[in-house]
């Protein structure tokens, strides 16, 4: 080993939660691990891995990179499995029942992963819902580090619960939905109940839901470091108050943003790009490319929101009758009771055809950089959230759960640049929010957007926050290895 560490770079292992918004955030960091001379093994489950290797280039375009590895391992679920909806949670169970004790003979069958030309892993950065990736760097003693793909704001606020339980603040279903909280530092006078991680949204107190995300955000202090996909001036108050808990905290997001600075930077033009589980649908670029600036509002909820026809239609209705030009992700697998399908009422029909556009998968970071986007009906998910704010476009908030409940929030009520309907799906209530945004408040909502634009450029920019912060984090790693 003393050879090695002459000329060996560090080895890290980075292990994603399989699913979409996870997989997609940690490959960012993977990359940009890479680019600074690290070597990593990404491990991705045998589902994600097929599908990435079926609609995209990312397994091929890794190759640029000799220190990276993808190694694949089941995620415990069969392939049919649906993945969506709530049943992703699933995912959860199924990596720490299954996937745990196969990773763990994993890496002792293969040493480790070292090899002549590799370190043995100095680190792990494992998605910070991966209890058994922690319970395994500590049985062999490999410094641990969690990255949480969440905000700042929604990681703090379930950090909170024991604080929300004892005084009284978790409500039982269908009750105190508008009482302001006041147990959670930092966001006082603003948030209501209703705004929590939906987890929170229990029958009684004893909700195996509520107790599980306790342990989950709670246990990360374990770690020797924390990194999230934020910035500075985006959540730094919020990331104050966790760092009184988990004293090395590195945000160093945008990580889309600031992969594509530090390409720039190294003039490298051949990112890996897309990490999408579906075929990119190229085709509403074109469409895009014939519609006025800022006239589109783009439509997606993420890779694992489900809606019912019902609420599609009150969707439909709502952006149809908003007057306004629209490009609409619907997933294949987004919409429950489809067996109705063939009812679509025509007015529908002939308000799509004259304004509006459909696919089944966007690329979505293009999606929104397109100069004829000029608002995004989103369900919230972090990665959306921060792929909007970097280029300046407001957003309607339809949050699904999770996360999301709490991501709405603050677009609305602390960065303004949005606005929030939560708990409601009404075709009027959507055809008002989408007048609001696209023409009654537009130049309001776009330049509070580009301002905070700004500051997420300027902080994955040379000097800027996140980029000194994730410098700071490559160091750590470094010192790993001595
Ligand atoms: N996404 C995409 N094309 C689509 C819809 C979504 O590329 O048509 C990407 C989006 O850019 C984001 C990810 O899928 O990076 C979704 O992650 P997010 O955290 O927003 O939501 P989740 O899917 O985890 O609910």
């Amino acid at each position: 080993m003393a050879s090695q560490g002459a000329i060996l770079p560090p080895h890290v292992l980075i292990f994603p939660l399989p699913v979409q918004g996870h997989v997609t955030s940690m490959l960012k960091l993977a990359e940009l691990l890479c680019l600074s001379g690290l070597d990593i093994t990404f491990m991705v489950s045998d589902f994600s891995y097929n599908r990435l290797l079926k609609h995209t280039t990312v397994v091929s375009s890794f190759k640029q990179y000799p220190g990276f590895h993808f190694q694949s391992i089941t995620d415990g679920l069969p392939d049919d499995h649906p993945r969506v909806g709530e049943q992703v949670v699933d995912t959860l169970t199924s990596t720490k029942n299954i996937t745990g004790p196969l990773f763990k003979q994993m890496m002792s069958e293969k040493n480790l992963f070292g090899s002549g030309t590799r370190r043995p892993i100095s680190c792990i950065i494992a998605d910070g819902v991966l209890t058994f990736a922690g319970d395994f760097a500590e049985e062999k003693g490999i410094p641990l580090i969690y990255f949480r793909t969440i905000s700042s704001c929604s990681f703090w606020a379930s950090f909170c619960i024991p604080e929300l339980i004892e005084a009284g603040e978790i409500f039982v279903q269908g009750t105190g939905m508008d009482q302001l909280v006041k147990s959670i530092p930092g966001m006082e006078g603003f948030l209501r109940f209703r705004d929590l991680p939906s987890f929170c949204r229990v029958n009684d107190l004893n909700e195996p839901k509520l107790h599980m995300m306790k342990s989950l955000t709670r246990q990360t202090t374990r770690a020797q470091a924390a990194i999230f996909n934020t910035f500075e001036d985006l959540e730094g108050s919020i990331v104050s108050h966790i760092q009184k808990h988990i004293p090395k905290v590195f945000t160093i997001g945008p990580n889309h943003s600031h992969l594509k600075s530090r390409l720039a930077e190294k003039k490298v033009d051949n990112s890996v790009l897309s990490g999408s589980f579906w075929a990119e649908d190229r085709s509403c670029l074109d469409w895009l490319n014939a519609q006025p600036s800022n006239s589109v509002i783009y439509v997606s909820f993420g890779s694992i929101t489900v809606v019912t026809k019902e609420q599609l239609l009150e969707f439909w209705h709502g952006l149809v009758n908003s007057g306004q030009r629209f490009l609409w992700v619907m997933r294949p697998d987004s919409i429950v009771g489809e067996d109705e399908k063939n009812q679509t009422p025509i007015e529908l029909e002939e308000g799509t055809k004259a304004r509006g556009y459909m696919v089944g998968w966007a690329p979505q970071e293009e999606v929104l950089n397109h100069e004829a986007v000029g608002g995004f009906l989103t369900h919230s998910g972090w990665n959306s959230t921060l792929e909007s704010i970097v280029v300046g476009v407001p957003m309607i908030c339809w949050p699904y759960f999770a996360d999301q409940t709490i991501n709405s929030r603050f677009v609305s009520e602390v960065w303004k640049i949005g606005l929030d309907i939560k708990d409601t799906c009404d075709r009027e209530i959507i055809e008002k929010a989408v007048r609001e945004l696209m023409e009654e408040r537009k130049d309001e909502f776009l330049e509070r957007s580009e301002n905070m634009a700004k500051l997420a450029r300027k902080a994955v920019s040379e000097g800027g926050s996140s980029y000194s912060n994730l410098n700071a984090l490559i160091d750590y790693i470094k010192t790993m290895i001595i």
